[in-house]
């Protein structure tokens, strides 16, 4: 057989010679830009001619601060398929993490939208080895008046197309940090190959199953994890792509989904959540898929969209170190028939591992491997060819990869014989009393079934006895009042008397994360020293 590379620029070609037509819909905050496949490869190539004229180094790292639009997702080409390295910066971090990534990564030019530029500028001093900002013109803010500052049409409309050629499969294409809960962000680097072969799992049927019919709305954001792969997925199907740009409020995402015929749509739990009393009375009949990941999706939510829309939410779980996708939920034949309620908590669970993934769980004290028996769990550990193996420049790489060459997720699994993952928290969230863990994952999913509950969160808080004990957070529902005895009541049934919360606290939100996960170190932070009543 031939040595052929599996590198981005084939991605490219099939989008430009045979999806010419297909369309590329950008929300911005002064309406709708639609463009099709055949301009944005056109704008593309010259982007990456514009990439040669600022002198961006050959295998340059290009830093993105932006929303979804086509135009990044111009970026997503132009920086590979010229041997560049794109890195896409979460435009939600704090102002020292984004400084440290940007040094660490050394960026030579940041690509910046207009309605984002006061963010990124405070920190331009910081920025060392940033020689150019790139101003993308999406209708609002203020643009300084700095020579490192180019316009991005200006820009392209002055340079040459060039043609795009990588033949080692292994060079790096991008790169994404992880949004780092305790200390510095981790990078991970992305080759060529590793993208290659993840847009392709991304394309089978039993995985994301993306295909040239579909209209993509990805919600979640483009710095988040290559934006779960849709972004490579969609123009090597030549699906169409609907991206959101800054109006990420349920009513918006709710009148793209109908008035642009979104087939597929991805994005966080918390996302789904907004969105889905804002989707009463709409047209929905286009949508098929409804992908959740990046935390766990509760039970109630599944459910709830099977029964208000008519499709369960295919849940997909991953970490920017999976590329992201490293399992998808989808019920085998074989068990089509079995009980509903079996079925809703399949729906429930993370799904089968992807095809291309190996992944083991493992007992964090023996290192040795449990078995698949639906009971046993342990840390659940990843190898495959879109799997990091090691962070970029970080000695903290050798805690998180096994000798034997596994990603230690640093997620507690369990996994039944069919192959079903389901997570049991993540091990700095488990909450540890008296020697046992409890979930605080499944704790919050009882809690969020509630019908007067909004949202909830677990943090295990400081026991004289126990070590922790579990708090509960909880959101009600808008016009709701609740009880702590409620709460209690209503979770009795559900979960081990010794799992029961010591308190349960009304918040009014719960924090969260850049990437808009349930923030449990703000939590945490919130309710140290809680005295709890027991
Ligand atoms: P961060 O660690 O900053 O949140 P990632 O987006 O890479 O960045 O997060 C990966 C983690 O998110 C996983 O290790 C896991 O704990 C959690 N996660 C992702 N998908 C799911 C899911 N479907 N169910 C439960 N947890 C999930």
């Amino acid at each position: 057989m031939q040595d052929y590379p599996l590198a981005l620029p084939h991605i490219f070609h099939r989008a430009e010679r045979m999806f010419g037509s297909r369309e590329i819909v950008t929300a911005t905050a002064t309406g709708r830009e639609r463009t099709t496949y055949r301009q944005w490869a056109d704008r593309t190539r010259r982007l990456g001619g514009a990439l040669d004229q600022l002198g961006i180094s050959a295998d340059g790292r290009v830093a993105t601060f932006a929303w979804n639009t086509a135009r990044h997702l111009e970026l997503y080409f132009a920086a590979p398929c010229t041997g560049r390295v794109l890195h896409t910066l979460n435009i939600r971090l704090f102002a020292d993490q984004l400084t440290y990534i940007v040094n660490h990564a050394e960026d030579e030019v940041i690509f910046v939208d207009r309605s984002l530029i006061e963010l990124l500028w405070p920190l331009v001093a910081e920025l060392k080895t940033v020689r150019h900002y790139v101003v993308m013109d999406d209708g609002k803010g203020n643009v300084p008046d700095d020579p490192r500052i180019v316009d991005y049409e200006q820009l392209i409309g002055d340079a040459d197309p060039v043609e795009f050629r990588v033949d080692d499969e292994n060079q790096a294409a991008a790169m994404c940090y992880t949004s780092g809960t305790t200390g510095n962000p981790k990078g991970v680097v992305y080759s060529h190959r590793s993208m290659f072969l993840h847009s392709m799992a991304v394309l089978m049927a039993d995985a994301l199953g993306v295909s040239e019919s579909d209209v993509i709305l990805p919600v979640v954001p483009m710095f988040h994890a290559n934006v779960w792969g849709l972004g490579h997925a969609a123009p090597f199907a030549g699906a169409s792509l609907v991206m959101p740009g800054p109006d990420l409020s349920p009513g918006a995402i709710a009148e793209l989904l109908e008035s642009e015929h979104v087939t597929v749509a991805a994005g966080v739990p918390t996302i789904w959540m907004g969105v889905l009393p804002e989707l009463a009375d709409r047209d929905l009949s286009s949508l098929r898929k409804v992908i959740c990941g990046g935390s766990a999706v509760p039970r109630s939510l599944s459910e709830a969209y099977r029964e208000k829309v008519g499709l369960p939410i295919t849940q997909a779980w991953g970490m920017t170190e999976t590329s992201p996708i490293a399992s998808v939920g989808h019920i085998k034949s074989a068990l089509r028939d079995h009980p509903e309620d079996e079925l809703a908590d399949l729906r429930a669970s993370q799904g089968l591992g992807a095809p291309g993934v190996d992944l083991r769980i493992v007992n964090p004290e023996t290192g040795d491997e449990v078995p698949w028996d639906g009971k046993t769990s342990g840390e659940l550990q990843a190898r495959g060819p879109w799997i990091a193996a090691d962070y970029y420049n970080d000695p903290r790489s050798r805690e998180s990869f096994t000798a034997d060459g596994w990603l230690r997720t640093g997620d507690v699994a369990i996994i039944d014989a069919e192959g079903y993952i389901r997570l049991v928290d993540r091990t700095k969230d488990l909450v540890k009393s008296g020697g046992e863990w409890i979930s605080s994952v499944e704790l919050e999913n009882e809690i969020m079934a509630h019908p007067k509950v909004a949202e909830a969160a677990v943090i295990g808080v400081a026991h004289e006895r126990w070590t922790e004990r579990p708090l509960a957070c909880v959101v009600p529902a808008p016009g709701e009042e609740l009880t702590k005895e409620e709460v209690i009541e209503f979770l009795t049934p559900r979960v081990a008397k010794w799992w029961l919360p010591d308190d349960v606290v009304f918040i009014e939100e719960v924090p969260k994360t850049s990437v808009g996960k349930f923030s449990k170190k703000d939590l945490r932070d919130r309710f140290a020293g809680y005295k709890l009543p027991t």
